[in-house]
């Protein structure tokens, strides 16, 4: 399975899921998203298993994308679930920090659980290579290559001009010889992150910056692929103050279900039918609260794209009213064709909005010709 087959998927609704094994991760990285440390949280193997075992030939996600903190932890579960997605006909890739590859021998299960998925994607930036060196990362991945595995590498920078995007990416290229895809994005400011990369970057736009007074539509595909949090709480997205609820609360629409008390095909009706998501992807959440704002109490208050989503979406009323707005003609056609634009931009679409301009075309280095 190559890297664009994925990012072709990424805006349609409930093509993929993404599952968080455990918290926990052996490496300690500056910018870690989810501040992993090694006595971090994670969910018991059963919920998690039972959950991908209602994954049926018609009805389960096209990739199951499986992550952390660092997933290979937990090589018997990601082995398991990778069995049990592929019995029902979904295709599973990994991300890990390849702490397995910084000398001795791979372990007998960390190699079984590598065998058993899809798709591995290494993850590799400044932080990760002060942990793990570079060259041994592209030793494993050698490994894994003649082994006939599809491997990716996510490589992170401070901003486009980060020397070591360079440097890093056109190693990559001469080691492999193009043969593997390379996505290329900035670190973002969560987790670790959050402490130091405003002070890093100078170009941050002011915080509590007032709304402009019409807010044009502007799609979340990101809504599209639900997320299995480290508490089993399946969210509608992957921003990471949701997965971890520090939204405060986690507003109603964007709570799909539980690993341990839904299934897939509940958690994929939600994903796809629930009016506050349906108008997320198509219209943002900025456009979509200032439609609603009569009925639903809410405004152009909130400055930003996720905070209006988890403030002034979640007001009393907003549901009801998506409801009503989506049912209006207008909106409906709008809708549609917001969505076929959208999913027809496929992966250039989402790499365009979400990568780094000057690498984006390394993605399909190694793709199948005549692939999506
Ligand atoms: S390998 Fe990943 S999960 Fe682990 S500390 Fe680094 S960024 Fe965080
Ligand atoms: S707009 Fe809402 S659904 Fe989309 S990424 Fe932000 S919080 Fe998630």
């Amino acid at each position: 399975m190559h890297l664009v087959e994925l990012l072709a998927a990424r805006s349609r609704p409930a093509a993929a899921l993404l599952m968080t094994l455990t918290r926990r991760c052996p490496l300690s990285c500056a910018h870690c998203s989810t501040a992993s440390t090694m006595a971090a949280e994670q969910l018991d193997a059963a919920p998690l298993t039972a959950f991908v075992a209602t994954f049926r030939p018609g009805d389960r996600p096209d990739h199951l994308l499986l992550t952390g903190g660092e997933p290979l932890l937990r090589p018997r579960l990601v082995k398991d679930i990778a069995d049990l997605a592929r019995a029902a006909g979904t295709r599973s890739q990994l991300l890990t920090g390849m702490f397995f590859a910084r000398g001795g021998p791979v372990p007998a299960a960390v190699a079984d659980a590598l065998a058993a998925v899809d798709h591995v994607a290494a993850s590799l930036d400044v932080f990760h290579e002060a942990q793990v060196p570079r060259a041994r990362v592209f030793c494993a991945l050698r490994g894994l290559l003649d082994a006939g595995k599809d491997v990716s590498v996510q490589v992170t920078g401070l901003g486009p001009d980060d020397p070591y995007l360079a440097d890093v990416t056109g190693d990559i290229r001469r080691t492999f010889g193009d043969r593997v895809p390379v996505l290329v994005a900035e670190v973002r400011a969560a987790g670790r992150a959050a402490q130091w990369l405003s002070a890093v970057r100078h170009d941050d736009a002011p915080r509590g910056a007032a709304p402009s007074p019409r807010r044009p539509a502007s799609p979340c595909a990101m809504a599209a692929w639900p997320v299995v949090a480290f508490d089993g709480t399946v969210v509608a997205c992957c921003n990471q103050d949701v997965v971890d609820g520090r939204a405060g609360h986690l507003p109603g629409h964007l709570r799909i279900g539980h690993v341990a008390e839904d299934d897939w095909p509940t958690v994929r009706r939600r994903v796809v039918g629930r009016p506050l998501l349906r108008g997320i992807r198509a219209f943002g959440p900025q456009y979509l609260a200032d439609a609603l704002a009569p009925a639903a109490d809410s405004g152009a208050g909130c400055a930003g794209y996720c905070d209006t989503c988890v403030s002034a979406l979640d007001a009393p009323g907003a549901a009801a009213a998506a409801d009503a707005f989506l049912r209006r003609p207008g909106t409906r056609v709008l809708e549609r064709e917001i969505t076929r634009l959208v999913e027809e931009g496929g992966a250039d679409g989402f790499l365009a909005r979400h990568t780094v301009a000057a690498y984006r075309g390394l993605a399909a280095l190694g793709a199948p010709a005549g692939g999506p």
